[in-house]
């Protein structure tokens, strides 16, 4: 038995009752979290396999509940999926990250900032011009932003998503495949729309050192189709060797930086402007 995403119980057993009681108590917490400054943000660099460069960062939330402690994205997410709120969510990340960023990329400290945004928003129309709407508030450019989606949002109202996804792209926002090859869609659509990044899931870093192929695979496709490959979640120097000698472009990971409170990402930028 387990959860389903909109957090009902598939098969009730009286063990279950207390987690239950928390998803549903979590759920509604959940209504207040945002605007009680109960989420917060943290910021993982990208770097480049060619010159060592950092590229950007990618926005990821957290959420400090005051009596649960720290609830893990993978746990809340999923819940805020089920109630629709993770639309809310995902704004405000996006809003929130574009004030904090947008100084060090007025600088040329960063180039891309990287946002998540869940399948959920692909279920009707109003993003791109949501997202417009947070840039031309913000000021921050429309060309700096990569806007992260899954594999799913091209299983579920594929029509819809591709002409949100087209307008993103229009915009000049650029649009990456997270978690790539964990999905179980066929690639043509990667094909079709002039998506910018693919970011190579992790398990399939931790197994390229013995899999090279599946990496190798990818690179080929981004490379004619001119997209930015990303490996994500390299945690040795080995994983970094192995993708940078595939071909990927950049890496993230907790190798080059764990994600970051904003003012540790600016110590940990000015660190490796001083080495
Ligand atoms: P993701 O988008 O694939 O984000 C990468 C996750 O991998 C992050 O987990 C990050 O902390 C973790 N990670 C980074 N480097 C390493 C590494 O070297 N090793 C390992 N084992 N893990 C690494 P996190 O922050 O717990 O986020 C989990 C997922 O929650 C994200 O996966 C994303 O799908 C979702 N998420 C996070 N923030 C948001 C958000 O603002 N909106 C939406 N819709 N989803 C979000
Ligand atoms: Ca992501
Ligand atoms: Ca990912
Ligand atoms: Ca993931």
């Amino acid at each position: 038995a387990k959860a389903t995403n909109r957090g009902r119980m598939q098969v009730f057993e009286p063990w279950m009752l207390g987690r239950h009681t928390l998803l549903l108590s979590l759920q509604t917490d959940l209504q207040d979290a945002a605007r009680l400054e109960q989420l917060t943000l943290q910021y993982q660099p990208v770097v480049s396999l060619t010159d060592d460069t950092v590229r950007g960062v990618e926005a990821l939330v957290r959420w400090q509940h005051p009596e649960h402690g720290q609830i893990s994205p993978g746990e809340f997410i999923a819940l805020a999926e089920g109630t629709g709120m993770i639309r809310e969510i995902d704004l405000w990340v996006l809003r929130r990250s574009c004030r904090a960023m947008l100084p060090l990329v007025q600088a040329g400290r960063l180039a891309k900032l990287s946002v998540n945004f869940s399948p959920r928003h692909f279920d009707q129309p109003g993003l791109p011009e949501q997202i417009a709407a947070i840039l031309s508030e913000t000021g921050f450019p429309h060309h700096a932003l990569v806007v992260e989606i899954t594999e799913g949002v091209f299983m579920r109202r594929h029509r819809l998503a591709n002409v949100m996804l087209r307008e993103l792209l229009r915009q000049g926002v650029g649009v990456a495949v997270d978690d790539f090859g964990t999905g179980y869609s066929s690639l043509s659509y990667v094909q079709r729309l002039p998506l910018s990044d693919i970011k190579v899931d992790r398990s399939f870093v931790a197994a390229a050192a013995q899999y090279p192929g599946i990496i190798r695979s990818i690179v080929d496709l981004a490379l004619g189709l001119d997209m930015t490959v990303v490996a994500e979640g390299v945690e040795t120097p080995e994983q970094l060797e192995v993708v940078r000698a595939l071909g990927c472009d950049y890496a993230q990971g907790y190798l080059l930086s764990r994600p970051l409170l904003g003012p540790d990402l600016i110590a940990w930028l000015d660190a490796r402007d001083a080495a």
